[in-house]
C-alpha cells in the first residue's frame, strides 16, 4: 500500500475545479525532459477522459527521442506560437504547473501564467517552491513529478480507469528522472508504483529502448568527442565536460543530444561531482549542468551560476561566456568546495 503523502484537502479542491471548470492548460519547464513530458501527458489524458478542453504548452520544443510518447504531438511549443499560446493561457480556467518550482523556470511564459486569472495548481518535486499557485503540491522527497502524478491521480480515484497510455507516460518520467532507477530511487514505494503500472500493461523494456536506444549515429560520435575532452580533477573528486558550438555544428547537434552526458564521468572511481558546460547556439551563454553522488549539494554550487535544482542534479547559466571561460570560472568556484568534496567523498566512498 502507498503512504498518503498529498494533503487530501488539495485533492478535494482540485476535484471541485474538475467539476466546475472546463478549460485546462498544462505547462512544464523549459527544455522539457521525460518527467516534464510524462507528467504533463498523463494529466492531459486524464483530463481528456473527463472531457475537458486541455492544452499542453511548454516554453520550447522537446527532444526527438520523446516524440513517440502518447499525445506528444499535441504539445505546443510556446516560442513557436506565442500569440496563440498567450490567448490560451489568459483564457484558461485552470493552469496546472508541472515539474518546476518557480515561474522564471518557464521563461517568458512565467509572467503570462502569473497574470492569468485562471486558478493555478503546482505539482512538483524541486526544492523551495515559489508561492504563486492556489494549490501547491510540492514534495522534493519524491523521485519525480510523475511519481507524484501517479499518487495524485490515484487520490482522485482514477487508478481503476487508468489505461496503458497514462501508465506509460507516468512510467517514462519515473524511469528517466531516476536514471533508470539508479539514483533517488531507494524508496520501496517507487517499486510498488512500478508494479501497479505494469499491471496496466506498460512495456517497460520497450520504454527503456525508446528512450535510450534511439539515437542517431552522429549523437554517439558527439559523445565520443565530448568524452575525449574530459578533464578530471582528482583532488576535487570532480570531472568537467564541455561542448562547443563548433562541435555541435560538426555533429549536427539537435536539442537533447547531450542529455545524459553529464552523468558519464560519475562512472569514474572516486569522482562524485561532475560539470557539463554547453555553449548555447541561440543566446551568448553557457548552460551549466551539475551532478553529484551522495551528500554533496550541487544545487548550492548551481546558485553561483544563476541556477538551482536538486541536491544531486542541478543547473544554471553563465551569460556572455564561451565553454573555455566557463570552465575556468567553474574551477575557481570549485576551489571553495574542496574540503566539502573531500568530506563528502570520505563519508560516501563509492
Ligand atoms: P539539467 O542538468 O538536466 O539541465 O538540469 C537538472 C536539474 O537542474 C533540473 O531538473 C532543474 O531542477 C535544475 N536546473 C537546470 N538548469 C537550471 C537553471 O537554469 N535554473 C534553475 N533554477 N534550475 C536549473
Ligand atoms: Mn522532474
Amino acid at each position: 500500500m502507498l503512504t498518503q503523502i498529498i494533503n487530501p484537502e488539495y485533492v478535494s479542491k482540485f476535484a471541485e475545479w474538475q467539476d466546475s471548470c472546463h478549460k485546462f492548460v498544462i505547462v512544464a519547464h523549459t527544455n522539457p525532459d521525460g518527467d516534464a513530458i510524462g507528467s504533463s501527458l498523463a494529466l492531459y489524458h486524464y483530463l481528456r477522459y473527463l472531457r475537458k478542453k486541455v492544452c499542453v504548452i511548454m516554453p520550447n520544443p522537446f527532444p526527438d527521442f520523446f516524440k513517440w510518447m502518447p499525445g506528444a504531438d499535441f504539445i505546443m511549443a510556446y516560442n513557436r506560437y506565442v500569440h496563440v499560446a498567450d490567448k490560451i493561457i489568459a483564457e484558461a480556467d485552470v493552469i496546472c504547473c508541472l515539474d518546476f518550482n518557480r515561474l522564471d523556470r518557464i521563461d517568458e511564459m512565467g509572467e503570462k501564467v502569473r497574470t492569468s486569472k485562471a486558478k493555478k495548481i503546482l505539482i512538483d518535486h524541486h526544492l523551495d517552491p515559489e508561492e504563486f499557485a492556489d494549490i501547491t503540491i510540492s514534495h522534493p522527497e519524491q523521485s519525480s513529478t510523475c511519481e507524484l502524478m501517479y499518487r495524485f491521480l490515484c487520490d482522485l480515484g482514477y487508478y481503476y480507469r487508468m489505461n496503458t497510455t497514462v501508465a506509460t507516460c507516468i512510467y517514462t518520467g519515473m524511469m528517466t528522472d531516476t536514471g533508470g532507477f539508479t539514483f533517488n530511487s531507494n524508496n520501496p514505494e517507487i517499486f510498488f508504483i512500478v508494479s501497479m503500472l505494469l499491471r496496466k500493461r506498460v512495456d517497460k523494456d520497450l520504454v527503456y529502448r525508446k528512450v535510450n536506444y534511439n539515437f542517431s549515429a552522429s549523437r554517439l560520435l558527439l559523445q565520443g568527442q565530448v568524452l575525449t575532452g574530459m578533464e578530471v580533477l582528482p583532488e576535487y573528486h570532480t570531472a568537467i565536460l564541455t561542448l562547443t558550438k563548433d562541435q555541435q555544428r560538426e555533429y549536427q547537434y539537435s536539442k537533447g543530444d547531450s542529455e545524459g552526458f553529464v552523468n558519464m564521468p560519475l562512472q569514474i572511481k572516486d569522482v562524485i561531482f561532475t560539470c557539463f558546460l554547453r555553449e548555447d547556439t541561440e543566446k551568448e551563454m553557457v548552460k551549466v549542468s551539475l551532478r553529484s553522488i551522495g551528500e554533496f549539494p550541487c544545487h548550492i554550487v548551481a546558485a553561483e551560476f544563476n541556477g538551482g535544482g536538486h541536491k544531486n542534479a542541478s543547473g544554471g547559466e553563465l551569460p556572455g561566456m564561451n565553454a573555455e571561460m566557463a570552465s575556468e570560472k567553474f574551477k575557481q568556484v570549485l576551489e571553495k568546495y574542496k574540503e566539502q568534496l573531500e568530506e563528502c567523498f570520505n563519508q560516501h566512498p563509492k
